[in-house]
């Protein structure tokens, strides 16, 4: 293996995940850090640490220079930005490979061409992928907005061409609300990319959003690796991803996978991408956009393909041809991911950092936990939320949905508020249950949603709990009931006697 030294361009679960797999293949890792995360996972995790600044990112994860230079500074020979922060920055690929260092993805021209929503777009209808209609080129005044949306017919969705997150994207409903949704996407497209130019997109009413993952050598080999549904979205953000989709059939795969095969090739991409489409009630598919880097969701695709992702793009990154063919490619079982995130699902998801007093991560067959945090730590307030993935497999969807059930059951994290109780009511959701869902299934299933019980007491709730009892038991003297206080004690009498009191 041509590389001996990684530099991981991120922080959080990502970049632990990352390193894992570089210790696995006898890599060694470097960290960056900003002040804030001098104690974060991925800096204990990591070989060696470079500390790149102040805590806000647009001072550290995301100053280019700053970022090569560390990697000089400890003789890295390549980058993995992971997911966000400058993975899709086509200049920075661009500056890593002029520093003379491997930057862990494609070329720059591929990342640039995808960045485009509107190039994108472009080159899927120049290699025969089918888009949702709409606007080729960018639109900016409302006239010309408005014969368009005459055109394709309301409701249109107008978004960002450099868009991403959900931002600069707007609902237009009928032609009264087109002046204002216009204005809006505007002007939050020039507040997070600075850049506002804008098109329209049929919008798809019943839409799954179900997207390919590709793999790409420089030989020229491209293969998908099946598809994963990611419809279960809050904002248009994905919470819970799941693979294979419950509405796929082997026809519409083989047809879609070719589809993303075709536009990797189109733009000679190199690497892992991800190509995302939305696909309507009657099974039509229209591409979206592609990823040109690794996605939060790949694991599941590493459960059910049997292959680690980080590894193979390294591999790929090193020059090495890929070791399978696409009829080498099969799915076994079914996997789901949840995120979990710092949010209070009770107060409108408002991201709830703070320290985290207890933590006790779910384990067993088929139970994977990509996470960064730990006992004692604070969680920033200056990133995503995010804070861990919770991914398992089983042999059959029932089985994946139960074993998700039991592993949210088992996460238990006190100090701050998580989607976790959110998400296990996901999983008991009968449309969900069913796979019967499309993007709009949290707002459909709102009122199911809310209403939860306290099934997650937290420890500070135990502690009090238990407290009271104590307190209890020793003011009021309980005939035939036998306290027993020491741990020791317990099992042993537990076995002998009938009325025991477990504290
Ligand atoms: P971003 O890059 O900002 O995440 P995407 O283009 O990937 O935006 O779209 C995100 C989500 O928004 C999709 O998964 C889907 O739920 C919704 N969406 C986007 N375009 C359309 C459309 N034309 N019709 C219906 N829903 C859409």
């Amino acid at each position: 293996m041509k590389i001996k030294k990684v530099l991981i361009a991120n922080r959080g679960e990502i970049a632990v995940r990352v390193m894992r797999t570089c210790k696995e293949m006898g890599i060694k890792t470097v960290a960056v850090y900003s002040d804030v995360d001098r104690t974060s996972m991925h800096v204990r995790y990591a070989d060696e640490a470079v500390h790149i600044g102040p805590s806000p990112s647009n001072e550290s994860y995301l100053v280019k220079s700053k970022i090569i230079e560390a990697a000089k500074r400890t003789g890295a020979d390549a980058i993995h930005p992971g997911y966000g922060f400058l993975s899709e920055n086509a200049e920075f690929a661009k500056m890593v490979r002029q520093a003379g260092i491997i930057f862990i993805g494609p070329s720059s021209h591929a990342i640039s061409m995808m960045g485009d929503k509107i190039i994108a777009r472009q080159t899927a209808i120049k290699c025969g992928v089918p888009v949702v209609p709409g606007t080729t080129d960018p639109v900016s005044n409302e006239q010309e907005v408005m014969r368009i949306a005459k055109e394709i017919g309301f409701p249109v969705i107008i978004k960002a061409s450099a868009g991403g997150g959900g931002k600069g994207m707007r609902l237009v409903e009928d032609e009264s609300q087109l002046a204002n949704m216009l204005r809006m996407a505007k002007s939050e497209a020039m507040a997070a990319f600075g850049d506002d130019s804008v098109y329209v997109e049929k919008y798809i009413t019943s839409p799954h959003h179900i997207e390919f993952q590709v793999l790409a050598d420089q030989h020229g080999n491209v293969i998908h690796l099946c598809e994963r549904e990611c419809s279960i979205q809050r904002r248009h953000q994905k919470m819970v991803e799941e693979t294979p989709s419950p509405i796929m059939t082997p026809e519409l795969r083989e047809e879609m996978g070719e589809a993303a095969v075709r536009l990797a090739k189109a733009v000679d991409y190199e690497g892992a991408g991800t190509v995302e489409f939305l696909v309507d009630e009657n099974l039509n598919y229209y591409f979206l956009e592609m990823n040109t880097r690794l996605q939060v969701e790949h694991p599941v695709t590493e459960f059910v393909i049997g292959l680690d992702l980080v590894k193979e793009q390294i591999r790929i990154a090193a020059g090495e041809p890929l070791r399978f063919n696409q009829s080498d490619i099969t799915q076994k079982g079914h996997s789901i991911e949840c995120r979990i995130s710092a949010e209070d699902p009770d107060n409108n998801f408002m991201p709830d950092p703070g320290l985290i007093l207890h933590i006790t991560e779910p384990t067993g067959f088929g139970v994977r936990t990509d996470s960064y945090v730990y006992k004692g730590f604070e969680i920033p307030i200056y990133y995503d939320p995010m804070i861990a993935k919770l991914i398992v497999w089983g042999t059959t969807r029932n089985d994946a949905i139960h074993r998700m059930i039991r592993a949210l059951d088992e996460y238990k994290i006190s100090g701050i508020k998580t989607t976790i109780p959110f998400l296990e009511k996901i999983m008991t959701a009968p449309d969900f249950v069913k796979g019967k869902y499309d993007t709009h299934f949290i707002q459909k299933n709102a009122d199911y949603l809310k209403e939860r019980e306290k099934v997650n007491p937290t420890t500070e709730d135990i502690a009090a709990i238990a407290a009271f009892y104590h307190h209890f038991l020793r003011v009021n003297k309980i005939q035939n009931i036998y306290i027993i206080e020491k741990t020791h004690d317990y099992w042993k009498n537990y076995g002998r006697r009938k009325n025991v009191i477990r504290i």
